[in-house]
């Protein structure tokens, strides 16, 4: 009760003129009702219905002020009342000049400085002014009017005043001290939060520019050799060259994002896709990514799954992905000899879900006792001069964590500096089927032995599709990506073009760019729609986007796109979109 009366009065976002105010009125209000009830003990009755009056006028004010919220009329009347009704009236009738008036006459002025605002401040002041003045010069020239009191009333009410006013004006002195002071120690916190976080984002943007610099670099490098061993026909390492800026480019988008997702998160925009997934197929590419790695810097990469893993799972498959890679990549990040680990096995499991338990231990560098705090934070890097030489944003792990949390798991980590770390995750995901994953090493030589074999791109020679995109060279990346399949792509630059092909051919399925200048890929999409009598009234029409924020694949698929496929493209990608979307018919899957 007196906490919230007190967060009535005197809440922050009150201004310090109106917190005063309230201040005022309360003490007032305490002390009139104080003295209301000595004076009616003592009975003093005229002087009682003077001082219920007066504190009526209080308890209207405070209503003003708190309720009502309108600070200058509360002030206003409070001053009036006090400087042009009490005051001339006591002036009278406690002994005039020589008793403590004069005092009060002070205080009542400075009081009307303090709690006014903009021009009623000036006009209340002189107005004020010229009625103590006023009272002063008509008191003198009518001494008669004046009550008098005897001598030792007068010292002693002098002495009072100086002790009631200098009291009330030291208390409000003291207040605004304390309020400034409060403000000003919150800006000073504030603004060194704010230069913390801008040094953090500095350092990050530094880091950035060098980590998105090196892949381009590498780009930037291995094309202008790519294109000089072209000119001298070398194949073999036409090939090599064109690998790496194929690596540097993956590179590059895994930075971006990181970045993308990290904003994500903290915006609360990031959601979880749950999916039906194969375990094994997870776990296979996750030790074919870090595989190549591992063996550059001649690690050994161990698998230790446990057979009587549920083969089938539902959850987010692309995070789980990403969690295991993330761990995986740091562990060969930051280890120089030894091995590597990855074991799986469930923590719990009833019926129909499972915890399942992630290892992944290295024989590193290991992290100091100390450094653990930091590991999860953004952008935070550990033994910055060790690792000088070891690529990476300090993004990874804060976005893991952030994932991990986001999934409902926990991480936990162990290490010893100088040896190694062990990272564990423990996720719940839910079971899809029961049928066990099998031994993990048997099954991975029965993929290489497939995997050996060609991939066969499918042939569709017969398939009409059109390719909608400001930028030309997308389109060339679109058709080269799509050149084995032996389909017929047009395309068109424009949405305005876009919408007079429709009329002129019938596709199987359209490819449409959403950012285009003028008319964008939503618009266009919408004339297709409204239109009649056109060739391609019932043609899915995939969405092509860099947009990759949460919840964008239902804004299009809103908008009426049979489904969105994000840029770069991947040519597995585009042709499994393709061949579920045309009939099955133009497909040839078996030709070569
Ligand atoms: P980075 O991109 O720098 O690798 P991370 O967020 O993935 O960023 O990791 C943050 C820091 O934690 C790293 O810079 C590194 O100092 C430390 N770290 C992460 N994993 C390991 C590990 N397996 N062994 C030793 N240190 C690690």
């Amino acid at each position: 009760m007196i906490k919230k009366l007190w967060l009535l009065l005197f809440r922050e976002e009150l201004d310090i003129q109106q917190r005063l105010l309230n201040l005022i009125l309360s003490a007032a209000f305490v002390g009139g009702t104080f003295s209301l009830i000595v004076t009616i003990a003592i009975g003093g009755y005229s002087s009682a219905i003077v001082t219920a009056v007066l504190l009526a006028v209080v308890l209207v004010s405070l209503y003003i002020s708190v309720v009502l919220n309108l600070t200058n009329v509360a002030a206003t009347l409070i001053t009036g009342m006090a400087n042009i009704v009490i005051f001339p009236w006591m002036y009278f009738n406690s002994g005039g000049m020589h008793s403590g008036m004069p005092i009060w006459f002070v205080m009542g002025l400075i009081f009307t400085w303090l709690t006014l605002k903009g021009k009623s401040c000036y006009i209340m002041f002189v107005v004020n002014l010229i009625v103590m003045e006023g009272t002063i010069m008509f008191g003198s020239s009518h001494p008669e009017l004046i009550k008098k009191m005897p001598e030792s009333f007068m010292q002693q009410d002098i002495l009072q005043t100086i002790a009631a006013v200098s009291t009330i004006i030291g208390v409000i002195f003291k207040y605004q001290t304390y309020v400034y002071e409060k403000q000003r120690k919150e800006i000073l916190s504030k603004d060194r939060e704010l230069r913390v976080a801008n040094e953090a984002k500095s350092q990050f943007l530094a880091n950035m520019s060098h980590e998105i610099r090196t892949p381009i670099n590498g780009i930037i490098g291995m094309n202008n050799m790519l294109l000089e061993e072209l000119d001298e026909n070398n194949v073999d390492a036409v090939r090599e060259y064109a690998k790496n800026v194929n690596s540097a480019s993956q590179s590059l988008l895994s930075i971006i994002n990181d970045i993308l997702d990290i904003s994500k998160i903290e915006s609360g925009k990031m959601e979880l896709v749950p999916v039906e997934y194969d375990l094994f197929t997870v776990l296979n590419d996750c030790y074919n990514m870090t595989q190549i790695r591992a063996q550059k810097k001649k690690l050994e990469l161990d698998m230790d799954i446990d057979k009587n893993l549920p083969s089938i799972l539902y959850g987010d498959e692309v995070r789980i992905r990403q969690i295991i890679n993330n761990f995986l990549s740091n562990a060969v990040k930051y280890t120089h000899k030894g091995k590597v680990s990855l074991r799986m096995k469930e923590e719990s499991r009833n019926d129909d879900e499972i915890v399942l338990r992630i290892e992944i231990e290295d024989t590193g560098i290991g992290i100091k006792e100390e450094d653990k705090d930091k590991l999860f934070l953004n952008f935070s890097r550990l033994d910055e001069k060790k690792n000088r030489n070891i690529e990476g944003t300090g993004l990874g792990l804060s976005l893991t964590n952030k994932l991990v949390e986001l999934m409902e798991g926990s991480i936990d980590v162990k290490s010893v500096y100088g040896q190694g770390s062990t990272f564990t995750v423990a996720i719940p995901q839910k079971i899809v089927n029961k049928k066990p994953i099998g031994d993990f090493d048997k099954k991975y030589q029965a993929y290489i032995k497939s995997s050996n074999k060609d991939v066969k791109i499918p042939k569709m020679p017969e398939a009409k599709i059109l390719v909608v995109d400001d930028v030309e060279m997308n389109i060339k990346v679109f058709k080269g990506l799509l050149k084995k399949t032996k389909a017929k792509i047009d395309d068109a630059i424009s949405g305005e073009e876009c919408i007079s092909k429709v009329f002129e051919k019938k596709y199987d399925i359209i490819f449409l760019d959403h950012m285009m200048p003028e008319m964008d890929g939503v618009e266009t999409l919408k004339h297709i729609q409204n239109m009649e009598s056109h060739k391609n009234v019932d043609t899915p029409v995939v969405v092509l986007t860099a947009n990759a924020i949460a919840g964008a694949r239902e804004e299009y698929m809103k908008d009426g796109f049979v489904d969105y496929i994000s840029k770069p493209v991947q040519q597995e990608e585009l042709l499994s979109m393709i061949c579920k979307y045309i009939p099955s018919e133009l497909v040839i899957k078996d030709e070569e």
